[in-house]
């Protein structure tokens, strides 16, 4: 059984963070800096996109919604398959989620210490550049000239949204759970949900949404509660045994 000190962090993940933060964390990384950036950044690249929206339809705006659960789907298969999965090419994925934020986060210590354990939960600016340009942009150029440039605006407004939901939402459930915000009810109820996901047994099998659980729901991986230790472990060779949870 893991030793549990009085910070309430079991002993294995506070060894787990201190190295981390030792290799990983420079003296001039700044927390709220890189939230503050985040946001800023995406809230300029929405506030661009809906400006060049010019007169749309009803037909061009029901695809805001169909962007939506697309986003939902793009999240949900992002982190069911290259976050928990090494795949060629995006094996940055595989470590920096499945090998690192698990270990510094785990169902039993989901709050950051500090401003500086955020550098653990936001994506790191290159990979915002990965995901915007190498997925949102090139979708909304394509629809913007296959459709028509309302739908492309339309789109990357939603995908950047949603992007950005993605992040304050993850920020909220790694935030200390008395806090201000941690004691919202959207954030308690779909915090619930990502904890379940944080225990290193289930994390390959269960709640791979981040935001809103839309995909868990359709493909029948929600898992709405803790089933405790009873639950088995998945067997040695799963893909849950095959994510590393030990160093
Ligand atoms: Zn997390
Ligand atoms: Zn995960």
């Amino acid at each position: 059984m893991t030793d549990v000190p009085a910070t309430g962090i079991p002993a294995d993940v506070g060894a787990f963070r201190a190295r981390h933060r030792e290799r990983h964390i420079g003296p001039r990384y700044r927390g709220w800096l890189h939230f503050g950036s985040t946001t800023v950044g995406a809230l300029a690249a929405i506030v661009v996109a809906v400006v060049m929206v010019d007169a749309p339809s009803l037909a061009e705006l029901a695809s805001v919604p169909l962007s939506f659960l697309l986003a939902n789907l793009g999240e949900y298969f992002g982190h069911r398959g290259p976050m928990h999965h090494r795949r060629r090419g995006l094996a940055i994925l595989f470590e920096r989620h499945a090998r690192q934020h698990h270990r510094f986060y785990t169902h039993d210590a989901m709050a950051a210490e500090s401003p500086r354990d955020f550098q653990m939960v936001l994506f790191p600016p290159v990979m915002l550049v990965f995901f915007l340009g190498a997925l949102a942009f090139p979708i909304g150029a394509l629809l913007h000239w296959l459709v028509s440039p309302d739908v492309g605006w339309l789109f990357g407004a939603t995908a950047v949204t949603y992007f950005l939901t993605y992040e304050w939402l993850h920020f909220a459930y790694h935030l200390p759970a008395d806090g201000w915000v941690g004691r919202r009810r959207l954030v308690q109820v779909l915090r619930r949900h990502h904890t379940l996901h944080h225990d290193q047994r289930r994390m390959a099998h269960t709640n791979f949404n981040i935001t809103f659980p839309i995909a868990d729901w359709l493909f029948g991986t929600m898992n709405r509660r803790d089933q405790g230790a009873a639950e088995p472990a998945p067997a040695a060779g799963s893909a849950g045994a095959s994510v590393g949870v030990s160093e």
